[in-house]
């Protein structure tokens, strides 16, 4: 077993930390502040190739292996959870799907444009009614000439109002449950389409959120990604990569937490001495350093194990379900180290926190990790009280 990185995983860390340092910190406050979605930072994630490093070359993307896109995304978490958020729709959710899923065509069309941050893109599988238990969305594609029409709601989501594509889930035959789900490529220009903003969120406050309608959008034919019966297969993908980027991010706010909190605690004085002299401080800061190495490890292992072309589901659930609720408890760890001051945007923890608070719920609740991992573990779906 090896757990040394390559020297260009290496590379590749460094230098998005000092990327995340020079371009992205100073913005984070500012951002949140404002309840502003950077459009002009996401070109420069972009210009970074930090949009699509897993697609391959042939479409724009950096061609990067798993651990190393792990490694990108956690020093961006590090920086700012909306940011990140940019990074992991983007390429885990959007051209991660057309990467697997898509036709020749929709590969061109799209990839080249998403991966170089020229259009964004945007995930719209929940609904006003139906969150944990996708299957059961309701959004209406009914075949018309040549094509389909679309009718329903989306909610919740992440670059709703920036994209200029959406990967819609709709429902082609009502009461066939995921044999009827199909995804769409949907340009948001079109007709009947329309986006609104969501605000008063805890967090990821400078991440654009939006809810969808699809008033009788006409798409052609050739907009389908896969086939009909493939809509909840391309999402079930999707979410395998997703969870590992929200995790991979994680990591960063971990790492984060443990920075700020050295920092402080060395520099603060109480008592007459630096309060990292005490030892129920030491503790605060050495329960996160455990939390985050144990993450960044599950984190490591999931990547690994996609890169080895492995089966990598439940790892990718630990290590999101891990990674998630660790960022949580860090980000409040954080804050109690920092004292008074750690409850104000002088210091990035009381962020921390608010922005970790929705990893624990998107992209698969912590309660749907659980029973992923139980469902693997004893044989035996617990999703349904009566299955
Ligand atoms: C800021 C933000 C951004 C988001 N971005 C996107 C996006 O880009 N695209 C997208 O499609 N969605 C997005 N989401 C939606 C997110 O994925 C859903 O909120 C999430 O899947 C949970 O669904 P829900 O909110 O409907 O909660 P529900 O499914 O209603 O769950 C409520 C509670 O019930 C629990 N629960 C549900 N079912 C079970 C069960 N079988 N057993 C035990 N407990 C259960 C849940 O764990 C949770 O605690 C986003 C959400 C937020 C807040």
């Amino acid at each position: 077993m090896n757990l040394e990185l390559t020297d260009e995983q290496r590379l590749i860390s460094e230098t998005a930390r000092e990327f995340v340092d020079r371009e992205v910190v100073d913005r984070a406050r500012d951002n949140d502040r404002a309840e502003k979605f950077d459009r002009e930072l996401a070109s420069m994630l972009g210009d970074m190739g930090y949009l699509g490093a897993p697609v391959a070359e042939a479409h724009g993307g950096r061609g990067l292996d798993h651990v190393s896109y792990g490694l990108i995304v956690e020093q961006i978490g590090r920086g700012d959870s909306a940011a990140r958020t940019v990074v992991s729709v983007q390429t885990s959710l959007v051209c991660g799907s057309i990467e697997r899923w898509g036709t020749a065509e929709q590969k061109q069309r799209w990839l080249p444009r998403l991966c170089s941050g020229e259009a964004l893109g945007c995930f719209g599988l929940t609904e006003p009614d139906t969150g944990s238990d996708a299957a059961s969305l309701r959004t209406r594609a009914e075949p018309s000439d040549g094509g389909w029409v679309l009718n329903g709601q989306k909610m919740w989501i992440s670059l709703g109002n920036f994209a200029e594509v959406a990967l819609i889930f709709a429902q082609t035959e009502p009461g066939s449950g995921p044999k009827g789900l199909a995804c769409f490529l949907v340009p948001t220009d079109s007709a009947g389409f329309s986006s609104q903003e969501i605000h008063g969120k805890l967090g990821l406050r400078a991440s654009d959120t939006a809810s969808l309608a699809l008033d009788g959008v006409e798409v052609p034919e050739d907009a389908m990604l896969g086939g009909i019966g493939d809509g909840f297969k391309v999402a079930m993908s999707a979410l395998d990569s997703g969870r590992y980027s929200v995790a991979a991010g994680c990591v960063g706010i971990c790492d984060g937490c443990v920075a700020s909190s050295v920092s402080y605690a060395t520099e603060r004085r109480q008592f007459g001495v630096p309060i990292a002299r005490f030892q129920l401080v030491q503790e605060l800061i050495a329960d996160m350093i455990v939390k985050r190495d144990a993450a960044r490890l599950l984190v490591w292992r999931a990547g690994m194990l996609k890169d080895e072309g492995k089966p990598s589901t439940i790892e990718t659930s630990i290590a999101k379900l891990y990674a998630t609720e660790s960022a949580v408890e860090c980000a409040n760890a954080a804050i109690q180290v920092h004292g008074g001051s750690g409850y104000v945007d002088d210091h990035p923890v009381e962020r921390y926190l608010r922005d970790a608070r929705v990893t624990t719920l998107y992209e698969g609740t912590s309660q749907i990790q659980k029973l992923i991992i139980g469902r693997d573990a004893t044989g035996i779906s617990a999703f349904l009280p009566y299955e």
